[in-house]
């Protein structure tokens, strides 16, 4: 052990006990010393809780390892095991530490908490308390504006009643594990780089971090000596109103037991299918909605959208007030509802998209009889330029144009996609024109 020190340069290969505290790899002294101050005010341990206890033994633990620059050193070199090397290297062991915060009297007698081997920390196999169940769980932006009631049938590790979790047979004592000595864990030295070793503890792949066996022959005939049995369990979720992308609901000790842990959580975590007709962005909600040239000139009031929840919502539009092309609207109180207090709702922003008529439509209609109705059409600029030259009329994409690596100014494309999509200053007269023609025919602007 002594010599391969030498090899090993000073790598953080586990940061667990700056996390336990709450502070960066590379705090100093005092940060650690204030940290450690705050959380054993925030944890200050209650006796009838033993998870808190727990929690507040690694914080103090964790402090007495870091507070120490020697400890210190050798934590930030080979983790864990650099100070629980049992003296081999001169760093304190775990339990001396123990011993310090918590003997002689003040100690786990008093809490009447055991913490059996392998125990002290959350390190590897041994953990604080059942395993989490994060279960990723569907849901469609109807399901979030409406809130949702979920009831699922789900199988959960429930401690066997037969043996109460021993996994033995009644007045079976289990024996400690022979390969881990009864610590549940093991060193393991492995390469964390070029001529750098690291040693990282392990769960006992032996006896499943438990630190003890029970023989085959004892074991518990109902868990087999897993000390454990499935259960079906019937759970219920609220998917509430205004909940989000990402959200966790959280069903705290619903999830898999274990003997001797607190049970874990199950935690469904939200997913939101994108929706066809709504984007969402925060509480506020963004759809497009198509009216036709005769309601974008004459007006309208209808039933512009079916909202989430079903309802119709009519719309209708300002006398005399003529639509232009991408005119957005919002619809206030129509956005999605507010987490916890759905009362409150977002706003609701629509974006009104003219259709065109068709060529087909065109045709069919007395065309001279809508010139008339219609403004006149553009003549040709006074005085007209001493050359004037004919060009093609021909369709063309701008979407394709930006593909290509083109040398052009941004504003290029700006002005393009201005025309095209009738924002700013376009005054009345410019809706009439069709937009391919913007790009192609620019003498015709006056301005
Ligand atoms: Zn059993
Ligand atoms: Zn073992």
């Amino acid at each position: 052990m002594k010599k391969q020190r030498n090899m090993i340069l000073t790598v953080a290969i586990e940061t667990e006990l700056y996390d336990i505290l709450g502070v960066s790899v590379t705090a100093t002294e005092v940060e650690i010393k204030k940290a450690y101050r705050k959380k054993a005010k925030d944890l200050h341990p209650n006796p009838n809780d033993p998870k808190a206890i727990q929690n507040f033994q690694e914080m103090a633990a964790a402090y007495e390892i870091l507070s120490d620059p020697h400890s210190r050193a050798a934590y930030d070199s080979m983790g864990i095991a650099g100070v629980d090397g049992r003296g081999e290297d001169g760093g304190p062991s775990m339990d001396d530490v123990f011993q310090q915060f918590f003997g002689a009297g003040a100690g786990s007698a008093h809490f009447g908490f055991d913490f059996g081997p392998g125990m002290e920390f959350g390190f590897d196999g041994a953990r604080t308390r059942a395993r989490d169940e994060v279960i990723p769980y569907e849901v469609t932006l109807e399901d979030l504006y409406n809130g949702k009631n979920v009831k699922m049938n789900m199988e959960k590790e429930v401690e066997c009643p037969t043996c109460r979790g021993s996994g033995g047979k009644p007045g079976v004592k289990s024996k400690q594990c022979v390969k881990c000595e009864g610590k549940g864990s093991i060193f393991v030295q492995t390469a964390i780089g070029p001529g750098k070793l690291g040693t990282s503890r392990q769960k006992c792949q032996e006896c499943d971090g438990r630190g003890e066996k029970i023989r085959e022959k004892d074991r518990c005939k109902k868990c087999k000596g897993e000390r454990t049995v499935k259960e079906k369990a019937r759970q219920e979720i609220f998917v509430e109103k205004g909940m989000s992308h990402g959200q966790r609901i959280v069903l705290a000790g619903a999830g898999d037991q274990e003997p001797g842990l607190p049970p874990g959580d199950v935690i469904f975590l939200l997913k939101m299918q994108p929706h066809e007709t709504f984007e969402r962005s925060g509480n506020d909600l963004l759809t497009t909605v198509q009216i036709t040239l005769s309601e974008a000139l004459l007006g309208f009031d209808r039933i512009l959208i079916t909202h989430l929840d079903g309802r119709g919502i009519k719309v209708a539009s300002p006398p005399n007030k003529v639509i232009k092309p991408q005119q957005t609207i919002i619809l206030r109180g129509e956005g999605m509802p507010t987490y916890k207090t759905p009362d409150v709702k977002g706003d609701l922003y629509i974006i009104l998209e003219i259709e065109m008529p068709s060529d087909h439509f065109m045709r069919s209609i007395n065309i001279t009889a809508l010139q008339a109705l219609l403004p006149p059409k553009r003549i040709d600029p006074v005085p007209e330029p001493v050359i004037v030259d004919s060009a093609h009329y021909e369709e063309a994409d701008m979407a394709e144009v930006r593909e290509r690596a083109f040398p052009a100014s941004s504003d290029f494309f700006d002005h393009a996609s201005r025309a095209q999509f009738g924002d700013g200053d376009d005054d009345d007269e410019d809706a009439w024109e069709d937009e391919d023609d913007d790009g192609e025919e620019p003498e015709c602007r006056t301005q």
